[in-house]
């Protein structure tokens, strides 16, 4: 067994060392360079400057089209593994953008757990906020990093104090930093008794790392000027008085969040968080599913989709199914069982992702990320299982909030745009409507710049030039409820209806009223903004 914090005593060790987790931040401050420095510990890459993606805030559109043409491994390697120390790490790339809110919030669905990049001169921003919240929502694990200490930055206890008040999570420190911006040395490791030294000269090197015997060791002053030495006392006192400790389970229940500071591009800080990430993050935590929640340590392989990804190669017209292992030990030509279509499927070459190659995965292990190439069997939310009917839950699809008519730039081509939009839409990069009267589809988004990246890419992959256009529509509601009255609203409400990709019947909106009506006028009909995906 591990020597390490757990809630779930049982796993077996391949499991028991796995991390699987994801980085939430406000664009710019420092995820990229972070997982880059993760590859690079993790012996994943060479050196550092082969993550090709810059900041969010810096793209364009036409770094988005290139990106989608690239497939570079910050945007479209949706998952990467490597190893540090004797733990297994999955990082599950988020999208940044708030375009993509909808994708994240699925992707958070894969992991245990959320490392939160914030920068120390800006504190909690607002992007960090909308992800924390979606955190919350699972009570997932968080663990702080706190980057750019190498210049100037907030003091410390109010960046502590911000991120208690604005996320309401308690908040203990892991490492504290000594001085600041140009006087910036290192930190204080406070779990470790140690003393890290920051290397300005060499940004790929590991930091050099002092073992030291308590704050009094005659050690430290060699170390660090006799000023930062009695501030880091002082405020180590104060932070021990006002600060709560490290508390293991409440970090694992997702009230409790450790900090670590470090400076991403200088490498520093970044193998104590990934130490962290191994002592104190989650094991594979149980699925929830239906009928009952699915065990990481049962013998049986199970799994589900978080995320589609086609023209992953642009000459293969393939497409990605990521899977994220939810229970045993799978090896690679197992049969499976499609639950949804109740179909065998052999799983013959599925592919992990090791930074930036995709490997065969000969094995792999509850809670670890494999991609299934297929010709779209496999959609968001599918299940898959030795035999047994389970479905994982808990994986939503919602209502976009901007809609728009599409047409091809050719008319005689609209059959090519439905091919390419039916696509689109089972990678979960948006919502396709086809209305029950007249031709053409409505194409919904939770973001305005999902149009323009979709726009390029049907022109890219599919050589299809095509147009967006205003639509009647405002927003889609997905139509339940008992099957007569259901019906009855749908002939009375023809010019409204319209299905989905999936073939489920939506009622299409201009207004709020249009929804206050049908609730008014059809108490049997239920209108619903999510629908769960299965
Ligand atoms: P992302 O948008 O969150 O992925 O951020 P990036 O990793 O692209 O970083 C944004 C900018 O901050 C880049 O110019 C980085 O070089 C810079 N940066 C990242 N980490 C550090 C750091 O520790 N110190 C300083 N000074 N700059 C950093």
């Amino acid at each position: 067994m591990l020597d390490t914090v757990s809630n779930r005593p049982d796993l077996p060790p391949e499991i028991a060392r796995r991390r699987t987790f994801a980085i939430i931040s406000h664009p710019d401050a420092g995820k990229t360079t972070l997982t880059e420095k993760f590859l690079l510990f993790g012996g994943a890459i060479q050196m550092a400057g082969q993550v090709r993606a810059k900041g969010e805030a810096r793209r364009t559109r036409s770094d988005f089209m290139q990106m989608e043409k690239d497939r570079g491994i910050s945007v479209s390697a949706s998952a990467m593994s490597f190893d540090f120390n004797e733990f297994r790490f999955n990082l599950v790339d988020t999208p940044g953008h708030s375009d993509f809110s909808e994708d994240t919030y699925r992707t958070l669905t894969a992991v245990d757990a959320a490392v939160m990049v914030i920068d120390g001169a800006k504190g909690v921003e607002s992007q960090t906020r909308k992800l924390f919240e979606v955190c919350r929502l699972r009570d997932l694990p968080i663990l702080t990093f706190c980057n750019k200490m190498d210049r100037e930055s907030r003091d410390v206890f109010e960046i502590i104090d911000e991120i208690q008040e604005n996320l309401a999570i308690d908040v203990t420190p892991a490492s504290w930093p000594i001085g600041q911006g140009r006087d910036f040395v290192g930190c204080y490791d406070i779990l470790r008794d140690r003393l890290e030294l920051m290397d300005r000269a060499d940004r790929n090197k590991v930091a050099q790392s002092i073992e030291i015997k308590g704050l009094n060791d005659p050690e430290l002053a060699k170390h660090v000027p006799s000023n930062l030495l009695d501030r880091l006392r002082e405020e180590l006192e104060m932070a021990r008085e006002l600060l709560p400790a490290l508390n293991p389970q409440a970090v694992l229940e997702g009230h409790m969040t450790p900090i670590w500071f470090g400076s991403a591009i200088n490498s520093f800080g970044v193998k104590e968080l990934m130490a962290g990430i191994g002592m104190y993050g989650p094991q594979p935590q149980i699925q929830s599913a239906e009928p009952r929640n699915i065990l990481p340590e049962e013998t049986k392989v199970s799994g589900f989709v978080f995320k589609v990804q086609a023209n992953m190669d642009p000459k293969h017209r393939d497409r990605v199914a990521f899977v994220r292992l939810a229970s045993g030990h799978f090896k690679r030509g197992m049969k499976l069982t499609h639950v949804r279509t109740r179909k065998p499927m052999a799983i013959t070459n599925p592919v992990l992702f090791l930074a930036s190659d995709r490997e065969l995965a000969e094995e792999a292990w509850a809670g670890d990320i494999i991609g299934i190439p297929n010709h779209g069997q496999l959609r968001i939310g599918d299940s898959l299982t030795e035999g047994e009917i389970l479905r994982v839950t808990g994986i939503p699809s919602f209502a976009p909030e901007l809609l728009q008519g599409v047409r091809a730039g050719d008319p005689l081509k609209s059959k090519h745009l439905e091919k390419a939009l039916m696509q689109f839409a089972e990678e979960g990069a948006a919502k396709v409507f086809k209305p029950s009267i007249g031709s053409g589809f409505v194409v919904g988004v939770v973001g305005q710049l999902q149009f323009e990246v979709l726009a390029s890419r049907i022109e890219l992959e599919y050589g299809l030039p095509v147009r967006f256009e205003a639509s009647q529509f405002k927003s889609a509601r997905w139509v339940n409820g008992d099957r007569q009255a259901v019906e009855k609203f749908i002939d009375a409400n023809k010019q409204h209806i319209a299905h989905d990709n999936d073939g489920d019947i939506v009622y299409l909106t201009r207004l709020q009223w249009d929804i206050d009506r049908v609730e008014r006028d059809y108490p049997d009909v239920k209108l619903t903004a999510t629908k769960e995906m299965m």
